[in-house]
């Protein structure tokens, strides 16, 4: 089949008609969203929403809370995220320790400054990166970066130039340079591109066997048509 190419929000809307409209199911504010990330292991929307409603009931989530809980007690409230919930349990007193005693107590207002100092003090935070920080950072209301979901780089990459590369930080790279350069710098259109390419990526354009088959934009996209940039055919 011939195929028609979209831009980037042409793109975006169809996988809103295909997805419906999407909402974040977590914390928006930054210091939440770090404790929400540690909740869980492998960490994903569910396991992090499992071990951060019990972690809520159970303990509390202000570095108060966090730094009186016994190990034990933390470890109890983070098991239903998943593994190693001992180890996730001291992570989130490191980051209630830094929070209060290096931070004031409030993670936003010390973001407050140039965005590279931002992104610096975000990612002392344990497993946070530059994809994590950009995501807080948009998320937060903070700045309309060109956030790109950290396990799903490869839907805009796929769709508009076809497969995508080995090295995960040049896909990581195309994508935010298309959301860049066609999304509007507003809060609301960045997260919505967000929301969509993160459903997208998770349910139907995954990593590894791509569901094209099912897939709303497979005539508009340059994988599906053959596009592999010098790389083999996989088997
Ligand atoms: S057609 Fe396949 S590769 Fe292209 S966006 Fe859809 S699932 Fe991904």
């Amino acid at each position: 089949m011939r195929r028609t190419a979209l831009t980037t929000p042409e793109l975006l809307d169809e996988l809103e008609k295909f997805h419906g409209r999407q909402e974040p199911c977590w914390p928006e504010d930054p210091y939440e969203f770090i404790v929400w990330w540690h909740c869980g292991y492998p960490a994903s929307d569910a396991t992090c929403t499992k071990g951060w409603e019990k972690l809520n009931r159970e303990v509390g989530i202000e570095p108060d809370n966090l730094l009186a809980a016994s190990p034990q007690n933390l470890a109890a409230a983070l098991k239903p995220g998943g593994m190693v919930p001992e180890l996730r349990g001291l992570r989130l007193k490191e980051i209630a320790r830094r929070v209060k005693d290096e931070l004031g107590g409030d993670l936003r207002a010390a973001l407050s400054g140039p965005l590279s100092a931002a992104r610096k003090t975000l990612k002392k935070f344990p497993s946070i990166a530059d994809p994590g920080a950009d995501r807080i950072l948009l998320f937060a209301g903070i700045a309309p970066l060109a956030a790109v979901p950290s396990n799903c780089p490869q839907v805009l990459v796929r769709v508009l130039r076809g497969q995508e590369r080995e090295n995960y930080g040049v896909n990581y790279r195309e994508a935010q340079q298309a959301i860049a350069a066609e999304v509007p710098e507003t809060l609301d259109a960045r997260k919505r591109a967000y929301l969509l390419l993160k459903r997208h990526g998770q349910e139907i354009c995954k990593r590894t066997k791509p569901k094209c088959e099912k897939c709303s934009v497979s005539s508009h996209c340059a994988f599906f048509a053959g596009h592999r940039r010098g790389r083999a055919t996989p088997a």
